[in-house]
């Protein structure tokens, strides 16, 4: 009975595993579909951009159509404003840049530059009028002039030295052997995290953007480099509207606008005075913050 029944289980063996690669499939092509989502709308105009407000409306969102991160967000970006998103970690702040550079769209809820839905304008000419500061730069292995020119194709290398001065990388170019020849990144002279960030800052004043969105770096950079960086940034976010994803309160406490998130919801808004006054959740991330910036201090006592 048993020689009889071993067929069969093969036979179960081959439907479960032709069923799964179905499963599998269909996986795949819920992937495959995710840049069809975010096309361009048929004969969709360029995004025109004058005095760039940034506005999210009512906007939801999931990765998984079961799992929503954002509930029903609504903030605004004033032009030439520099707003700060925080929260603690998950609470959906680095979904907010994913969304408004469109790599998704919301589920319901709209993203307005300017007036237009991103949705309804090219997703060339949304990416080219947003530059981004990334939390983690990458080189090319080619030269440090070609990274930073990568930020708009043909600049000249007086372009690019400006853009280098912009970012105070300037001194470190000149003093390397072959300027901005030198060979960077894997295969070359390898930059520290401050110096890889200078080159990203560079690359965005070349691409010249109206909107920034600055991403924090989780890792820290040593606190003189991170003053350095930050003085430099503020530099660059003057006259921009720009949008900066913190994790550290100490970077964007003189930010016009903090919008404190907490479980893809907006839990404060604020200044940093204000917010400190209100004595809530931002006041406590604060609190929590400064207290682990002494610590180490009494632990070398
Ligand atoms: P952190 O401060 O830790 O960087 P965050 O506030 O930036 O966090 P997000 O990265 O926006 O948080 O993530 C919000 C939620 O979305 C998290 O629960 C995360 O697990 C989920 N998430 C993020 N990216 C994806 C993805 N590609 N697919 C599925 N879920 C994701």
């Amino acid at each position: 009975l048993l020689q009889l029944f071993r067929p069969l289980d093969v036979l179960g063996w081959v439907y479960r595993t032709i069923r799964q690669g179905l499963i599998d499939m269909a996986q795949m092509f819920r992937l495959i579909d995710t840049p069809v989502e975010v096309a361009d709308l048929p004969g969709a105009p360029a995004l025109l951009v004058r005095r760039p407000t940034v506005v999210f409306d009512n906007v939801r969102f999931g990765y998984d159509p079961d799992r929503e991160i954002l509930h029903g967000l609504s903030f605004e970006v004033p032009a030439g404003a520099q707003v700060a998103i925080v929260g603690p970690s998950g609470a959906g702040k680095s979904t907010i840049g994913r969304l408004l550079f469109r790599f998704y769209d919301p589920s319901s809820g709209r993203i307005l530059i300017d007036g237009q839905d991103i949705r309804h304008v090219t997703q060339a000419s949304l990416r080219q009028r947003i530059g981004i500061v990334p939390q983690d730069s990458v080189l090319f292995n080619d030269t440090i002039g070609y990274n930073i020119a990568y930020g708009r194709s043909g600049a000249s290398d007086a372009e690019v030295m400006d853009a280098a001065r912009g970012a105070a990388i300037d001194r470190f170019i000149a003093g390397l052997p072959q300027g901005l020849d030198t060979e960077v990144g894997e295969r070359g002279l390898k930059l520290s995290g401050g110096e890889k960030q200078r080159v990203a800052i560079a690359r965005t004043l070349l691409k010249d953007p109206p909107i920034l969105l600055l991403d924090e770096a989780t890792s820290a950079l040593d606190t003189r480099t991170e003053q350095a960086i930050l003085a430099t940034l503020r530099n660059v976010s003057a006259d921009r509207t720009s949008i900066a994803i913190a994790h550290r309160l100490s970077t964007i406490a003189d930010a016009d606008i903090i919008n404190v998130l907490h479980e893809g919801r907006l839990e404060e808004q604020g200044t940093h005075a204000q917010l400190l006054r209100h004595d809530g959740l931002y006041a406590d991330m604060w609190q929590r913050q400064a207290a682990e910036a002494i610590e180490p201090v009494l632990a070398a006592e």
